[in-house]
């Protein structure tokens, strides 16, 4: 261990999951929730919403969630990684983070890493899948399956605006023979205790993950949502959903599902603790934030 970090760690039965956060990201609400900003009924001040002039921005949390069963060690998404060229985008291009650190932090070293299983194929996920040695990409993790779709991945692989993408983040992987494509329109468990659930809409081939331990469950949601303010408004989709009936459908279907199991749900960008619990009464759906313990 070493004491730069403190990662925020939650339990879930017999599985230790924490966060390794890399960077945020700032997007204005009018912008994000096209069609749905400003509310109707002003808001209170809600975490990760802040008033700048005229406009409200959304802070987006970006992160890993590494997950430690008693048999595996998962990281769950990847991040927008380092020394990644996105032209256009400023929040991800040429990022220098000390992501890896916070990995060591936790007692884990990239060696240890058995299963890194993605959401989805998009840029804030797939990054630290690889890193930059002696000009090459390699892979981050080099004993680890890498799960992602195949769907994405070949989606990917006939766009040649994602060209870059999947030369720096996904084909390193493939070509070290590291790569599990698996087919996201269906639910499977690759790894025990963790099943991929298909959740389309905010891209064709995105999936959320249930990971269970111990009788306690666990959803780790992806981008069905990007702000916990859209757990009361289920309909709100954001500017990044690719598919808004699929989308919302998903989500809905997402907020039942955690609300009836009372499990602990895992987001990919909602800011606070990024980590709670839905409620359901007869108002709709409500949220409620769970603290971590930090990991000393
Ligand atoms: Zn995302």
């Amino acid at each position: 261990m070493t004491a730069a970090f403190s990662n925020d760690v939650f339990m879930v039965g017999k599985a230790r999951i924490t966060r390794l956060a890399e960077t945020e990201m700032q997007v204005p609400a009018s912008a994000l929730f096209k069609g749905h900003w400003p509310p109707q009924v002003p808001l209170e001040p809600v975490v990760g919403l802040s008033v700048e002039g005229d406009n409200t921005i959304v802070t987006l949390s970006v992160q890993s969630w590494l997950i430690q069963t008693p048999t595996d060690t998962v990281i769950l998404d990847t991040g927008i990684g380092n020394d990644k060229s996105r032209p256009g985008n400023d929040a991800m291009d040429g990022l220098d983070t000390p992501y890896l650190d916070r990995l060591s932090a936790a007692g884990v070293a990239p060696e240890d890493v058995d299963h890194v299983l993605i959401t989805h194929v998009h840029p804030d996920h797939i990054g630290w899948n690889t890193r930059l040695v002696e000009g090459q990409w390699q892979p981050s993790f080099p004993n680890a399956r890498y799960h992602f779709s195949r769907q994405g991945y070949e989606a990917w692989c006939a766009d040649a605006g994602r060209a870059q993408m999947v030369a720096d983040s996904l084909q390193p992987v493939v070509d070290h023979d590291q790569a599990s494509l698996y087919d996201s329109s269906t639910r499977f468990e690759p790894i025990a205790g963790f099943e991929v659930v298909p959740t389309p809409g905010h891209s064709p081939d995105h999936c959320s993950v249930l990971v269970e331990s111990d009788g306690e469950r666990a959803l780790f949601s992806g981008d069905l949502m990007h702000h916990h303010i859209q757990v009361a408004h289920p309909e709100w989709n954001s500017m990044f959903c690719a598919d808004l009936q699929q989308a919302e459908a998903a989500r809905r279907w997402a907020l039942a599902f955690a609300a009836e199991q009372a499990l602990l749900w895992f987001s990919a960008h909602f800011a606070g603790s990024r980590v709670g619990r839905v409620h359901r009464d007869e108002g709709g759906f409500h949220w409620e934030f769970v603290e971590p313990r930090l990991d000393a």
